[in-house]
């Protein structure tokens, strides 16, 4: 029988293969590379990737709590902000303990001495398509860029962690960034163990030239005498996922809307907030349908795709890629029923690794 919809359905034969790559770019560049769980925290499937990776690392107590606890390696922790309440915690299942601030350092770096302490450092440059998620952008507050206190507190760090990239599937665009960062601050990075390039590298996309990225993140730690780290998240479950979900009913309103059992802002966010369209496969034919949410507010459309056949009541529909910040932002928004988890296994038999119910929806409010 089909699993109920709507459920995210993991793709471990997809999976792998992008496991592959980045498997081939720790051998070539000599990187490690560390699964950040803000993009991607589906625990059941650590399983699988933990062996291609090094570690994970975190935004937050509760994301290195479980990377510690269900990824084997190394797990660094690092926050925006600690509180005074987390950060004994932090520092006690943690291997690096990264600030985002001299402040944060000051206040707290004294009870991290027996780990290897980092900061986060803003060069001032980034690769982003999107103001929203671009760490540059003026009044940043994320890392420290005053070029005077970070050279104040270089004894008291092994290593920086420099995230600048956002979507960068360019290996020129990216070289070009880190060849103004090692301009910038590349005395600086001399004096390092280890440094942290963070996320935002696409290396896992059709075409990318994993041995450019590999080349150039090795010149990078011959030059400065560093153990280069990378934080993937996206790039490491894209396309390895779909939405399943079922058409409920069908409106004609000068446009076909087929309504479907999911809604964009509880299961697929980033679309609203990157007001992206949502994307199905082989998305050809002659019938053309807006695909909607089930949610009351009226902007709940994953897209406008083309279709073999017209829709019937009862469709299932795969909505693509849906792994990357999805899971992670689900929410009970409208209280529309939460997609399930599964797995379709490599041997072709899907397993339900997750259902949430009413239950979980009242426990999740009081
Ligand atoms: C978001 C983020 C990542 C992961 O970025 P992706 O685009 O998902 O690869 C890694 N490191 C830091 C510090 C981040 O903020």
């Amino acid at each position: 029988m089909p699993l109920a919809t709507p459920y995210y359905l993991i793709d471990e034969t997809a999976l792998a293969r992008n496991l592959e790559k980045v498997e081939r770019l720790r051998a070539a560049s000599g990187a490690k590379c560390l699964l950040a769980l803000k993009c991607f925290a589906t625990w059941s499937t650590f399983p699988q990737i933990a062996p291609y990776m090094d570690g994970t690392t975190s935004s937050s107590l509760y994301e290195l709590k479980l990377g510690r606890e269900k990824f084997a390696g190394e797990t660094h922790a690092y926050s925006v902000a600690w509180s005074d309440g987390e950060i004994d915690e932090a520092i006690a299942h943690s291997d690096k303990v990264i600030f985002n601030s001299v402040a944060q350092l000051e206040r707290f770096a004294g009870k991290a001495a027996h780990l290897p302490v980092g900061l986060r450092v803003n060069p001032g440059v980034s690769h982003s398509h999107f103001d929203l998620a671009d760490p540059a952008r003026p009044f940043s507050r994320l890392g420290e860029s005053d070029r005077g206190r970070v050279e104040a507190a270089m004894d008291r760090v092994s290593g920086f962690m420099l995230h600048c990239n956002c979507e960068n599937d360019s290996v020129s665009a990216f070289s070009a960034l880190l060849d103004t960062i090692e301009e910038r601050i590349g005395d600086l990075l001399m004096r390092l163990d280890w440094v942290s390039l963070g996320g935002g590298i696409h290396f896992t996309k059709n075409g990318y030239d994993i041995d450019g990225l590999a080349a150039r993140l090795k010149s990078f730690a011959t030059k400065f005498g560093v153990q280069v780290y990378l934080e993937p998240g996206d790039t490491v479950v894209t396309d390895t996922t779909t939405l399943e979900v079922s058409v409920l009913d069908i409106v004609e309103n000068g446009k076909s809307v087929a309504i479907v059992d999911s809604a964009v802002e509880a299961h697929m966010l980033d679309l609203l907030v990157y007001r992206e369209s949502g994307a199905v496969a082989p998305n050809a034919g002659p019938h053309r349908y807006q695909i909607a949410g089930k949610s009351c507010l009226a902007g709940d459309v994953f897209g406008e795709f083309d279709f073999p056949q017209p829709l019937a009541i009862g469709d299932r529909i795969s909505l693509l890629n849906a792994a990357g910040y999805t899971m992670v932002k689900k929410n009970w928004f409208n209280g529309v029923a939460m997609p399930a988890i599964a797995i379709r296994r490599k041997n072709g038999t899907t397993d339900l690794v997750r259902s949430f119910d009413y239950a979980d929806y009242v426990a999740s409010l009081s």
